[in-house]
This record gives C-alpha cells, structure tokens and sequence, in this order.
C-alpha cells in the first residue's frame, strides 16, 4: 500500500486543481454577469423625456434595493445575464388613480453572435410595479432563449390558445409568455383554465436556471 502513496498524492493534487480550475471559471463568469446589470436613471437605448426621471437620489436607492431583491428571489443569474439596464423612472404623471395602468418595457437587441441585450424600463409606482417588473424580466428570458423556446415549447404553448392569465395575455405569444411568468413568479391567482400553461411555464422557467 505504502508504495502506491506517492503517486496517490500526484492524482489527488490534479483532481484538487483541475475541480478548483471549474469552480474558479463557473464564479468568475457569474460575477461578470451580475456587475452587468446596472440600474440607471436614464439610458440612450430607451430615451425617455426629463419629465420622467426619477431625481430623487433616496428614492432611487430605495427602488434599487426593491429591485434587486426581487430579482435575486425570483431568477437565476443565468436567466438575466442579458439584461444590461434596468432604467427606474418616475411614472407619477402616467398613474391614472386607479393603481392599475402600469408602464414597463423591454427593449432587446439580437447580435449576430446569438447574443441578446435587454434594457428594461419600469415607470410604475402603483402597487402593480413589481409585477410590472417580472413582467418585463420575462420579455427578456424569453428573448434571450428564443431558439430553445421555439424548438421545444412553441407547439405545446399554442396549443394552449384558450388559456390566459389576463386580457393582456390575448395580444400575443410574447404578452402571453411575459403575462403567464408573471403570473407564476408574482404567487397571484390565475384561473383553474390556466393551470397547464402555467405547468409548460414552469418547466421552460426550470430548464433555462
Ligand atoms: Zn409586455
């Protein structure tokens, strides 16, 4: 036994290195995702005007930490890695009163690389913001995944056409996939009718983590 010790040591010392060497390139490239998101007041990719921007520094910070919390709970670094900006703006003047209409929208741009960017915009201060977040966050999933989800999910989520969370949903695949994952993602009730989307949701959401 003793004479295998030597060359134990040399397969141990490799295997150490070679799973530090994987652990190392797995951290190092999440952080890089994650530094990639910014939240900016403003941004050239969605120009907004000056009437609604957010200039109260507290209340920024405040947004911020609201925003990064949910997004922390609710997704994977993997599915926002193509999220650059998130632009909180100040929404009082679109705020109809009734705590309903919100505005949120995702841009995305498609690189030849495959790659996808998305700047998303949330101008809400209702109680519906933060599911006008998720909302939005869902737009982006769904970009950034289009191959696999037209591949694998495209059939089985249009064979569900009389399944919506909402009217919203009804406008089309992409309001219904942002509408469903909000849905799931908010905890709020949906219809019994919705449960299967909901279930083909869940199971995209799971294979893209
Ligand atoms: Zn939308």
């Amino acid at each position: 036994m003793r004479k295998y010790t030597p060359l134990l040591s040399i397969v141990l010392l490799l295997s150490v290195s070679f799973l530090y060497s994987i652990y190392y390139g797995i951290s190092h490239s999440n952080n890089k995702q994650y530094t990639g998101l910014k939240y900016v007041e403003s941004s050239r990719r969605i120009p907004i005007g000056d009437e609604m921007l957010m200039t109260d520094e507290k209340e920024f910070e405040n947004y911020e930490k609201e925003y990064k919390k949910l997004l922390s709970q609710k997704f994977t670094l993997n599915q926002i890695k193509a999220i650059e900006e998130i632009i909180i703006s100040n929404s009082s003047e679109f705020d109809t009163g009734d705590g309903e209409s919100t505005i949120g929208l995702c841009y995305t741009t498609h690189h030849n690389s495959g790659k996808s960017v998305s700047t998303i915009l949330i101008a809400s201060k209702n109680h519906r913001h933060l599911r006008t977040l998720l909302h939005e966050c869902c737009h982006a999933l769904y970009f950034d995944n289009r191959k696999l989800f037209d591949s694998k999910y495209k059939d089985r989520w249009e064979s569900l056409d009389y399944q919506f969370v909402s009217n919203y949903a009804t406008t089309n695949i992409k309001e219904d996939f942002a509408e469903t994952g909000a849905a799931y993602l908010s905890g709020e009730e949906y219809g019994k009718e919705c449960v299967e989307k909901i279930k083909l949701f869940k199971e995209f959401y799971n294979e893209t983590r």
